[in-house]
């Protein structure tokens, strides 16, 4: 077999288009049995056009709950950065109360295979919008953010540390595009000490007035199945990922397929969706969109291997 000769080079084995060597021996992790994948073969060649064009190219951008955290742990599940001002220094047990009661109507129809995202995008607008408006009127107090992160049982994925470090060493930056709460997602990556000068977010903020209360929330809202439009109009804006045509999307739902949306003229686009629940139900939608789709994946390790790859390179 030609492709076992020892002398035969990178460039000829690119020539011979020899791609599926490429996973089993450099990146072993996409042959783990969770990694699903429509075409393994577009998967290799992507990931090796973004090697040849180096770590200069690369730019990634990442959903924030239950894709850079985890969406269980010891079969419980792990709180979103909204779930976390679930916390009595913040709101009261009726707000909570009524939290709750709109997660139980509107989640059901987020996740809802029957349902298209245009049908979706309203639907979830209303609920972000009574969520946004029961916090203010709980006067949440600034201070208090940190304790409340502190006390939740928020954690990043497996392997966070060395994802974070691999890329602000290798100068690549990371998008956060966020549909949860910007100031608590800032202090769960700070608490965890991967807050690095390349990492950029775009979030919902809350606005505080002089004395550090809530009295607003900032922009225009973002929600998992608009995200669209922040790419457009904020994420095309950053300075820092300009001329990074190469791109690593990583999301856990359908919408933030679009949080690419704003880069100008992209050579190479590499999805990686987490699918966290209904798997079964969700399995087919999720193969058909995401590059790669990792099935009840609670770590970075996939993501991470790909990127030990592309930073490999020469050319950084
Ligand atoms: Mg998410």
């Amino acid at each position: 077999m030609i492709y076992h000769i020892p002398w035969i080079n990178m460039p000829v084995r690119a020539v011979l288009g020899i791609w599926h060597q490429l996973s089993k021996k450099e990146i072993p992790e996409l042959a783990k049995c969770s990694v699903l994948m429509r075409e393994r073969s577009k998967v290799e060649e992507t990931i090796y056009s973004m090697q040849q064009a180096g770590a200069g190219s690369l730019q990634v951008i990442s959903d924030f709950d239950m894709t850079l955290t985890r969406f269980a742990y010891n079969g419980k599940r792990m709180p979103t950065t909204h779930n976390i001002l679930d916390n009595r220094l913040l709101i009261n047990e009726a707000c909570a109360k009524r939290m709750r009661e709109l997660m139980n109507t509107y989640y059901p129809i987020e996740i809802d295979t029957n349902r298209s995202a245009e049908e979706k995008l309203p639907l979830m607008v209303e609920w972000w919008t009574k969520v946004h408006k029961l916090l203010i009127q709980q006067k949440i107090r600034k201070d208090m953010l940190g304790m409340a992160v502190k006390e939740s049982n928020a954690m990043l994925r497996d392997g966070y540390k060395q994802f974070f470090d691999r890329l602000s060493e290798n100068q690549v930056p990371l998008l956060i595009f966020s549909a949860g709460v910007g100031d608590v997602l800032e202090e769960v990556i700070r608490q965890n000490h991967v807050f690095h000068p390349n990492v950029h977010v775009i979030s919902n903020y809350m606005d505080f007035d002089h004395t550090g209360v809530l009295r607003s929330f900032q922009g225009q809202l973002i929600h998992t199945f608009n995200k669209r439009e922040g790419a457009l109009s904020q994420a095309a804006g950053l300075r820092q990922l300009k001329g990074r045509s190469n791109v690593l999307l990583l999301g856990d739902s359908l919408g933030d397929l679009t949080m690419a949306d704003g880069v100008s003229e992209p050579k190479n686009i590499l999805t990686i969706g987490f699918l966290n629940d209904q798997v079964e139900e969700r399995k087919e939608s999720y193969i058909n969109s995401f590059d790669i789709v990792l099935v009840n994946d609670e770590t970075l390790d996939v993501p991470n291997s790909i990127l030990r790859y592309i930073t490999s390179s020469r050319n950084k």
